[in-house]
């Protein structure tokens, strides 16, 4: 069971103190993805970066300003180009003199073919500074490094707060709730390798965009994964036994839930079908795509997770 950690106690606009380093500003624009709401944060004091500066709404954007009185933004780093993390990039780094960083593509991922951009990317996100893994950003007193993250999308990124030893993880990892992996923009095989790198870097705290923060990370992050891979069994279990398709997985496995959320279901266990593909466990016909049939490839006698 991950530990899930619901309660967040916050005010709508007023910022935080999160850290001595790290205050927040949660935006209204909260939704059955998005939690409370988009949790724009505030790096350093004097010259600070901000990270995440949320969605295209001008109470969010007025509320920053206010935050941001008598400070100097010398970047705004965005983990990922979904409109409710990276929609005010431009118009602040703009108004501030800031750097926008942030990473963006198309990008062609190891099935081939450019990748559709999903429902809720930012088309219009344009960075002056696209991130790598390890580059770093720096003010008075703060150290910010890019961790490249990628799952919930390819171009997803972590910024680690060296002075604190505290993870600004973005969707990456939730509090209050799995994230969403959704092909073909992601992808469970480097979501999984992404979560084990986490987990490994030992971080202190980790801050995700949405909702509470995780002071547990070794224990929770080692729950998301024994969820996933949880998940990924039942899903060989139901295809071993002949059900072959997205669809009718998600009949099962998603039975007590609200069937509002059967959508997202199915691109969470396409994505697993995915990951069972390449690893050789189950065969797609035609190629793995939301309505293909799957069925399981000869059993050999090690599971591909062992
Ligand atoms: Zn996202």
């Amino acid at each position: 069971m991950i530990p899930f950690r619901k309660n967040f106690v916050f005010e709508y606009e007023k910022p935080q103190v999160v850290s001595p380093l790290i205050r927040r500003v949660v935006a209204r624009n909260g939704g059955r993805f998005t939690g409370p709401g988009t949790g724009t944060l505030i790096i350093g004091h004097g010259i600070v970066a901000v990270v995440d500066p949320g969605p295209d709404r001008d109470d969010h954007f007025e509320a920053l300003q206010a935050a941001l009185a008598g400070e100097r933004v010398s970047h705004v780093l965005v983990t990922h180009q979904h409109i409710d993390h990276s929609s005010w990039g431009r118009r602040l780094a703009d108004a501030y003199g800031a750097l926008l960083c942030g990473s963006v593509g198309v990008v062609t991922d190891e099935h081939g073919g450019a990748v559709r951009e999903e429902a809720g990317d930012d088309d219009r996100f344009s960075p002056d500074v696209e991130l790598r893994d390890n580059w770093s950003a720096h003010g008075e007193n703060w150290t910010l490094s890019a961790v490249h993250t990628p799952g919930h999308t390819a171009t997803h990124y972590c910024f680690a707060v060296e002075e604190e030893n505290t993870l600004l993880c973005g969707d990456h990892i939730m509090a209050w709730s799995t994230s969403i992996v959704s092909p073909p923009h992601g992808h469970m095989g480097d979501y999984l390798t992404s979560l084990a790198r986490t987990r490994d870097a030992n971080f202190d705290r980790l801050i995700p965009t949405h909702g509470a923060d995780i002071v547990d990370p070794d224990q929770f992050i080692e729950a998301y994964i024994a969820h996933r891979l949880g998940r990924e069994r039942d899903i060989l279990d139901l295809v071993r036994a002949g059900v072959s398709q997205t669809k009718d997985i998600v009949q099962v496995l998603y039975a007590d839930i609200d069937r509002a959320l059967h959508p997202a279901a199915m691109h969470s266990v396409w994505a697993h079908l995915i990951h069972l593909t390449e690893q050789g466990s189950v065969v797609a016909s035609p190629a793995p795509g939301l309505d293909a049939h799957y069925s399981p490839a000869e059993q050999t006698s090690q599971e591909p997770w062992v």
